[in-house]
Formats: C-alpha cells, sequence, structure tokens
C-alpha cells in the first residue's frame, strides 16, 4: 500500500507570529488517521518552530528549496546537511515557480535530489507542463522529459521519491485539472516508473496532484486510481481548508 500523503506549501506566505499560529491551529484540529503522512512546507524561516509544533501532532515538515552544495560561501542558500541537522523531513525539488524564476536546470534538480537523499531526506520531486504545451497535446512528453533525470537514480534511490504533477496552467489560478486530465498523468507517470524500476516500486510510488486543490475538489482527485494525495498551494494557508483537504484523502 503506497502512503497518502497532502502537504502543504505555503511558499512565501505568512510572516512568523501568523506562520506559527497557522503551525498550531492544524496542530491541534489534526488527529493521525491511517498512515497518511501530512507534511506542512513553510518557509525557512519557520522551519525550527513548525518542526516542534507539528513533531507533537504527528505531521511532517518539508523545506521548499535546498542548495546542493554540502556548506560554503553560497550566501543566502540553506543545504540538505543543514535541513537534516533540523530533522526535516522532506523538501521540495523542481517547484514550476523555482524552474520559471530562478531557471534551475534540470542537472542542478539531480544534484539537489542527491544532496537530500545523501541527508536521509525525501525529495518532493515537482514536474507539469505549461498551457501551450498542453494545447499542443505535448503534456505526456513534456512530462516524460522532466522525469528523465530521475533514471539516473539507483532503485534505492528512487524509492525514496515522492512525485507531485503540478500543470503549470493550474497552479494558484483556480482552474483545476479534471480528475480524468489528472488520473491519466499520473497513470503516465506510474507506467514510465513502473518502465525504469519495475511493478513494486511503482506501485509503491506516491504521486501527487497539485494545483488549485481546494476542499471542493479534493475528494473527487484523491479518488482517482493513481492519485495519492495532493500537493496544496493557496489553500494550505487556511487551517480549516487544508484539514478539510487532508480530511478528502
Ligand atoms: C503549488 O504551488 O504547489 C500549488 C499547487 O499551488 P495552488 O494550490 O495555489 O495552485
Amino acid at each position: 500500500m503506497r502512503t497518502k500523503i497532502v502537504a502543504g506549501n505555503w511558499k512565501m506566505n505568512m510572516n512568523f507570529e501568523e506562520g506559527i499560529q497557522l503551525s498550531s491551529e492544524i496542530a491541534k484540529t489534526y488527529t493521525k488517521k491511517n498512515q497518511e503522512e501530512v507534511i506542512l512546507i513553510p518557509p525557512y524561516i519557520h522551519l525550527s518552530k513548525v518542526k516542534e509544533v507539528a513533531l507533537a501532532a504527528g505531521l511532517k515538515v518539508g523545506a521548499q528549496n535546498v542548495h546542493f552544495e554540502k556548506n560554503g560561501a553560497f550566501t543566502g542558500e540553506i543545504s540538505a546537511e543543514q535541513l537534516a541537522s533540523m530533522k526535516i523531513d522532506y523538501a521540495l525539488v523542481g517547484h514550476s515557480e523555482r524552474r520559471k524564476y530562478f531557471h534551475e536546470s534540470n542537472q542542478d534538480l539531480l544534484k539537489k535530489i542527491k544532496a537530500l537523499l545523501a541527508e536521509g531526506i525525501r525529495p518532493i520531486f515537482c514536474c507539469g507542463e505549461e498551457l501551450e504545451a498542453r494545447k499542443s497535446d505535448l503534456h505526456f512528453k513534456t512530462v516524460a522529459e522532466q522525469l528523465k533525470i530521475l533514471w539516473e537514480l539507483s532503485k534505492e534511490e528512487f524509492a525514496q521519491l515522492v512525485i507531485a504533477y503540478e500543470p503549470v496552467w493550474a497552479i494558484g489560478t483556480g482552474e483545476t485539472a479534471s480528475s480524468l486530465q489528472a488520473q491519466e498523468m499520473h497513470a503516465s507517470i506510474r507506467a514510465l516508473v513502473k518502465e525504469h524500476y519495475g511493478k513494486p516500486i511503482a506501485e509503491n510510488c506516491s504521486i501527487l496532484y497539485g494545483g488549485s486543490c481546494k476542499p471542493d475538489n479534493a475528494a473527487e482527485l484523491f479518488e482517482q486510481a493513481d492519485v495519492d494525495g495532493g500537493l496544496i498551494g493557496g489553500a494550505s494557508l487556511n487551517s480549516n481548508d487544508f484539514l478539510a483537504i487532508v480530511n478528502a484523502l
């Protein structure tokens, strides 16, 4: 049975006090039901405090980014070793905003994944096509291209990964992929994983959907056979909305 996951990516939102309040509200109401994982992914400034709050409630904590070097003269960056020293569980890699605004290359993403794995932190690898690719019917090809770097990982390394399919045209736009569009892309991702690593690893790989996932559409998306939960942006900034999405798992 693969792990069902809901992860809340706060992006560059919430001042320190607001972030602590949000995580406390979530921690107060959340009760772990099965083997699901609920992950809070705040900005770096919150990580230490949110980790404390989350730990007591059975929530996991992720970072939004990581630098691939271990340490040194990289002003403004945070390494996997530093995240591991705070017992951070997950980190996003390849979010479309990082690809677009910070020009992260595929090779950078692979180095980040390797750096995280070396420290025992699970990468959540984001992929997804732009609107143009979807309109030109190139969405499967685009995502397959983005996934190519993952095939350089060993089976053991890959088994630690979570994949998030986030069509760029659905992120923060209010326009969600239909459950059919999500299911067919997730199934094609799982088929590629199977081709490279075999059936057991493919069956165990959690593939999350991200892109305007809200309390009113989460259940239908999560019901799909190959959708194992969600990566949530906007709706993760409100504890009631986020917990309603968690309950939809
Ligand atoms: C995201 O940025 O990962 C995301 C899914 O955002 P939103 O839910 O706001 O579309």
